[in-house]
C-alpha cells in the first residue's frame, strides 16, 4: 500500500537523474517517481533497479514513463542534458541543452500548467531563464536548483576548516552556480554570531587568504569531482532531494534557489540565486539580506556573464 501522494516525474536517467530518484527513495516523502529519458530503455532499467529495492524503504511507485504522465506531477525535474567534460565550463553547455531544454518543456506544458519546474541541467541559470519563456509558466513556479548545491559545500568547507557542526552554521552562496558565483561571506552566521566577529574571537587566527581559499574551493570543486571521476552526481541528488522536500511539504525552507530577478539587489532579466522562501506554490518571498558593497558588485557581475550567454543563444 502506498499512503503517500506526492509525484515527481524525472526527465533525464542519467547520472545525475537516476541518483536524485535513489536518494528521494530513501528519504520516504514521496508517492510515485516516474523516470523519462530518450533512451527508453535506460529509464526503464534505472525505474526496474530501484524499485527492487522498495522493499527496504518506504512504499513509492517508481516507474518508467512518457511525457503524459507529467500531468498532476508536483515537481517535473529537468536532468537531461549535456554534461561537462573534464576542463568545460558549464557556460560551454549551453547552445546544446537550451535546444534540449526547448524540445523537453514544449512537451511538459503540453501535460501540466500546475506543476512546479525543477531546472538542473547546466548551465542552471540560462536553463531556468530558458525554462521560463518556453514554458510561459509564472516565475515562482520555474527554478533552477541553482547554488544550494554551492552553499552546502561552503557550509561544509567552513564546517571543516572552523571544527563546527555544518548544522551551526548558515551560509549562501549567491549568484551563478558557476563561476562567476558569490560566497556572502557578510551574512554567514556560526551560532548566531556574524562569522567574522567569530574569526576574530577563535583562536585558530584565520586571514582574509584563508576566505580566500574556502571560496576557491567551494567554486572549484565541480570541476575537480568531474576530473576524478567524469560527473558529480551524490551532492547534487542530496540538494535535489532538499529542495523537492521543500515544496512538496510546504516547508517555506529559505533556499538559494535559482529563479528570475525583478530589481533585487538592482538585477533584472537574469534568473540567479539569491535566498527565497519555498514552499508548494514554488518561488514565495524574496529575501534579500544586506550584503556588502563589494559583493553587491559580485553579484551584479555574475548576473551581467549570465545575461551576455543569453544573449549568445537568442534568449
Ligand atoms: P548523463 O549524461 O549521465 O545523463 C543525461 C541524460 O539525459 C542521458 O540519460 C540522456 O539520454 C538524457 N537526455 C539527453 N537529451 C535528452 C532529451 N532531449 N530528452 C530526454 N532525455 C535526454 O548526465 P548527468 O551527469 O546526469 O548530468 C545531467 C545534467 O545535469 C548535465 O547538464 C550536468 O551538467 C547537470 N548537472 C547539474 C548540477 C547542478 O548542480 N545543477 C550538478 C551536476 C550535474
Amino acid at each position: 500500500m502506498n499512503s503517500k501522494t506526492g509525484k515527481v516525474v524525472i526527465i533525464g536517467a542519467g547520472t545525475v537523474g537516476s541518483t536524485f530518484a535513489y536518494a528521494l527513495q530513501i528519504r520516504g516523502v514521496i508517492g510515485e517517481i516516474v523516470l523519462i529519458d530518450m533512451d527508453k530503455k535506460l529509464a526503464e532499467g534505472q525505474a526496474m533497479d530501484l524499485s527492487h529495492g522498495v522493499f527496504f524503504t518506504e512504499p513509492v511507485n517508481i516507474h518508467a514513463g512518457d511525457y503524459e504522465d507529467c500531468g498532476g506531477a508536483d515537481i517535473v525535474v529537468i536532468c537531461a542534458g549535456a554534461k561537462q567534460k573534464p576542463g568545460q565550463s558549464r557556460m560551454e553547455l549551453v547552445a546544446t541543452n537550451v535546444e534540449i531544454c526547448r524540445q523537453i518543456v514544449e512537451k511538459i506544458v503540453e501535460h501540466t500548467s500546475e506543476s512546479i519546474l525543477l531546472v538542473v541541467a547546466n548551465p542552471v541559470d540560462v536553463l531556468t531563464y530558458a525554462a521560463l519563456r518556453f514554458s510561459k509558466l509564472p516565475r515562482e513556479q520555474v527554478i533552477g536548483s541553482g547554488t544550494v548545491l554551492d552553499s552546502a559545500r561552503f557550509r561544509y568547507l567552513l564546517s571543516r576548516h572552523c571544527l563546527l557542526d555544518s548544522r551551526n552554521i548558515h551560509a549562501y552562496v549567491l549568484g551563478e552556480h558557476g563561476d562567476s558565483e558569490v560566497p556572502a561571506w557578510s551574512i554567514a552566521t556560526h551560532g548566531g554570531m556574524n562569522i567574522l566577529d567569530y574569526c576574530k574571537m577563535c583562536s585558530r587566527g584565520c586571514s582574509p587568504s584563508d576566505h580566500a581559499e574556502i571560496s576557491k574551493e567551494v567554486r572549484e570543486s565541480a570541476y575537480h569531482i568531474i576530473e576524478a571521476k567524469g560527473a558529480t552526481n551524490f551532492a547534487v541528488g542530496l540538494a535535489l532531494v532538499r529542495i523537492t522536500t521543500a515544496i512538496i511539504r510546504n516547508e517555506n525552507s529559505v533556499l538559494t534557489v535559482s529563479t528570475l530577478l525583478d530589481g533585487q539587489y538592482g538585477i533584472s532579466g537574469v534568473c540567479l540565486s539569491v535566498p527565497v522562501i519555498l514552499n508548494s506554490d514554488g518561488v514565495g518571498r524574496y529575501i534579500c539580506p544586506e550584503l556588502s558593497g563589494d559583493e553587491v558588485g559580485q553579484l551584479k557581475a555574475s548576473a551581467v556573464a549570465i545575461r551576455i550567454v543569453q544573449q549568445q543563444v537568442g534568449l
